[in-house]
């Protein structure tokens, strides 16, 4: 299937197939229709199946560069994961004007991702311990998240990552969307998020 089928803007969908982005993968044919119109997802998709571009075109969809609040967070188990996220977000934002995405991990120096943060970001992408952690220090305001992405959640939940997941999402509004990616989903991990979402469709490939 091809991505001119979705209500996407002529200029995003130029910058796709500049990509060579042509033809969706089985992940993002079966998501991004329910995901553009507003559901919850619980997707079961593996690395390499085309899942960061799946949630990426979803929250870029919705997310409004004139505003200049945290509009869409992205949880990943990893700082190289987080990376690798908002590179492919940047270069699927390279058609919306002035869309700034911020990676807050781990490991990094504090200052600067304070400084980042005073200059506003559309888009943060970050591991959930500093996200956490900025949020103690009140450097991060989620009080405007529309979309709300939990990547590769099996790996966060093994890695211990559950308890700052929670109280993070707590902080979140409650009318948002919720897009949940896991390479399994096993039951635990099913009771564990299932508060996080609502009604969402479930996608498995
Ligand atoms: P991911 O599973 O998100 O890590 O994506 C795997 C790779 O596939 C990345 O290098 C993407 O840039 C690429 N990719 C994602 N969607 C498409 C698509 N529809 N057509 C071609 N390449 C894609």
């Amino acid at each position: 299937t091809s991505f001119s089928s979705l209500p996407l803007s002529d200029a995003f969908l130029a910058n796709l197939a500049q990509l060579g982005y042509h033809t969706m993968t089985p992940i993002q044919a079966a998501s991004l229709p329910p995901v553009l119109e507003g559901r919850d997802l619980i997707a079961q998709a593996q690395t390499g199946s085309g899942k960061t571009a799946a949630f990426g075109i979803g929250l870029l969809y919705n997310v409004n560069p004139a505003w200049f609040a945290t509009q869409a967070l992205v949880m990943c188990p990893t700082r190289e994961l987080a990376d690798q996220v908002a590179n492919e977000l940047r270069r699927l934002a390279r058609s919306v004007a002035n869309i700034k995405v911020l990676v807050l991990t781990g490991g990094a120096p504090m200052r600067p991702q304070i400084a980042s943060l005073e200059h506003g970001a559309h888009i943060v992408v970050g591991t959930p311990g500093r996200i956490r952690d900025h949020i103690g220090r009140q450097t991060l305001d989620l009080s405007g998240v529309r979309t709300l992405v939990l990547d590769e959640a099996d790996r966060m939940t093994d890695m211990g990552f559950y308890d700052d997941i929670a109280a993070i999402v707590k902080l979140c509004p409650k009318r948002r969307q919720t897009l949940l990616f896991s390479a399994t989903y096993p039951q635990d991990i099913r009771q564990a998020t299932e508060a996080f979402l609502v009604d969402p469709v479930e996608v498995v490939v």
